[in-house]
């Protein structure tokens, strides 16, 4: 991840600069054979149509934290685009607000709460990603669950497009349509995920929500992992509860937010963990029901805790965050003995995340390996598992293990990617989830908005 610098909008490629853009959150080093720093759009515009006359590439890079190595590249030039970095007017009228590509993502999300309004997007790296990453990456979080990706936010986007021009893309406001395919009408959702192959994002216009009255964070301990996920099926169909985060930790990442809260005996009998957030404009969150759904379904109620104001919750979301920044930190004395951080995004529908974790184990045992720390978003039947290779050799059986849980979670009308992307990682795992005719769609759309190729070469291809 890297700092904004100097920056003149002129290609550098001075050898130590290179590398200070070569890593993110991958394990994955590429060292570009330029970097760009533009200062405004117009910087942004000129760079592209000089790539595609001169016949090279771009990649755009935010704040460099994917997990997939789709914000590096040994080919052409990456192009930092932190220095894009102003936020614009909140309408509290509109409930919208304007941000250039640069802005942290957190930054943005402050800046509307003090006008009493929410941006809902939030992904775990809020702290660090930027607004155009976030928007390239369809970005999630555990609040997804209430108020889904950044995709059904974002209103407007304005584009520099592969042949130097820069467009305003714009949401029809439309209750009904019916003119053309899907994919004609609503042009803002070619951008929104695409990894910088179709078009660099200067600014976005996002629709924000009323901030809640009030919210609370209830960590729930269970003395099985089976109890914790059945549980979490339960609040997702229950009338009584209406949660607005539904997260999951299992023995082993449950262990790292002990540690991280230096609290050892904190649920000392749980083998697992489910976090929720209840949001609503009653002045106290219903315990009763959640404490008498935490009984019925064999939760360890006496040991609940609740989470209530900014800074507790804050707090229980450094926990949470402890868990991928403690997998990451473990892998980076590997990475230089070609090790890294294994670390899967598949989805599958709700009721099935315990049978796809279930078999993933087994996979893993049969193998000679540790199981995955399994953690995230459940209520979305989306958890994440981490391994850590420590060398090339457990590389590979440690994929083989992904990819025998990514054909049982295809099988199961799941997806390899839920929200991290395909990047350069794991674009050898889309095939196993879109056929041929998905791939010509995505191609022909290249093909009208890159035909050169100038964007993000090896990104999803
Ligand atoms: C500890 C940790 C936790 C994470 N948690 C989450 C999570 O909860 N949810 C989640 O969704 N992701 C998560 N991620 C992944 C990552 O943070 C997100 O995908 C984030 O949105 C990337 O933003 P970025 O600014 O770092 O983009 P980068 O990593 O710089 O780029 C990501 C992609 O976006 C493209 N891109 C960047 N800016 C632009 C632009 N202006 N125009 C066009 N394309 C652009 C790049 O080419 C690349 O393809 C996590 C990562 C880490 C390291």
């Amino acid at each position: 991840m890297t700092g904004v610098g100097p920056t003149d909008g002129r290609a550098v490629t001075d050898r130590d600069l290179l590398r200070g853009f070569a890593r993110d959150a991958s394990g994955l080093e590429l060292v570009p054979e330029s970097v760009l720093r533009p200062r405004d759009e117009r910087d942004v515009a000129e760079a592209i149509a000089a790539a595609g006359a001169a016949g090279t590439t771009i990649t755009a890079a935010g704040a460099q934290t994917s997990t997939t190595g789709a914000s590096i590249t040994d080919r052409g030039a990456l192009m930092s685009l932190r220095a894009l970095a102003r936020i614009g007017e909140v309408d509290p009228v509109r409930r919208t607000v304007r941000a250039q590509c640069g802005v942290i993502v957190a930054d943005l999300r402050r800046a509307c709460a003090e006008r009493g309004l929410l941006f809902a997007p939030d992904p775990t790296s809020d702290e660090d990603c930027t607004v155009g990453g976030a928007v390239a990456c369809n970005a999630s979080g555990a609040r997804s669950y209430a108020y889904g990706a950044t995709r059904p936010h974002v209103r407007a986007l304005r584009v520099a497009l592969a042949d130097g021009r820069v467009e305003e893309f714009r949401r029809p406001q439309l209750e009904k349509n019916t003119a053309g395919y899907l994919l004609a009408q609503e042009p803002v959702d070619w951008f929104v995920g695409s990894e910088g192959t179709l078009g660099v994002v200067l600014d976005a216009e996002f629709a924000l929500l009323p901030l809640p009255a009030r919210t609370t964070g209830i960590a729930i301990p269970f003395p099985s992992e089976a109890a914790a996920l059945s549980f979490v099926v339960a609040a997702r169909e229950s009338a009584s509860v209406a949660p607005r985060c539904l997260e999951y930790t299992d023995a082993q990442a449950t262990g790292f937010m002990r540690r991280a809260a230096a609290d050892e005996s904190w649920a000392r009998g749980a083998a697992a963990m489910v976090y929720v957030e209840d949001s609503g404009s009653d002045a106290e969150a219903p315990l009763e029901r959640w404490l008498a759904l935490v009984e019925s379904c064999g939760g360890l109620a006496d040991d609940v805790r609740t989470y209530e104001g900014e800074a507790a919750l804050r707090e229980a979301r450094r926990l949470r965050h402890a868990v991928p920044a403690a997998m990451h930190e473990r892998a980076a004395p590997y990475r230089a003995l070609g090790g890294r951080r294994v670390s899967t995004d598949w989805a599958v529908p709700y009721r099935d995340v315990a049978a796809a974790i279930d078999l993933s184990r087994r996979e893993a045992e049969g193998r000679g390996i540790e199981p995955a720390v399994t953690y995230g978003h459940a209520g979305n039947g989306h958890p994440h598992q981490n391994w850590v290779a420590r060398d090339p050799g457990e590389l590979h059986v440690m994929e083989g293990v992904v990819e025998a849980t990514l054909r049982a979670v295809i099988a199961r009308g799941g997806t390899v990617s839920a929200e991290h992307g395909i990047g350069k990682l794991k674009r050898r795992w889309l095939p196993l989830q879109l056929g041929e005719r998905q791939f010509a769609a995505m191609r022909a759309l290249k093909q009208a908005l890159d035909p050169a190729g100038t964007l993000a070469p090896g990104n999803l291809w």
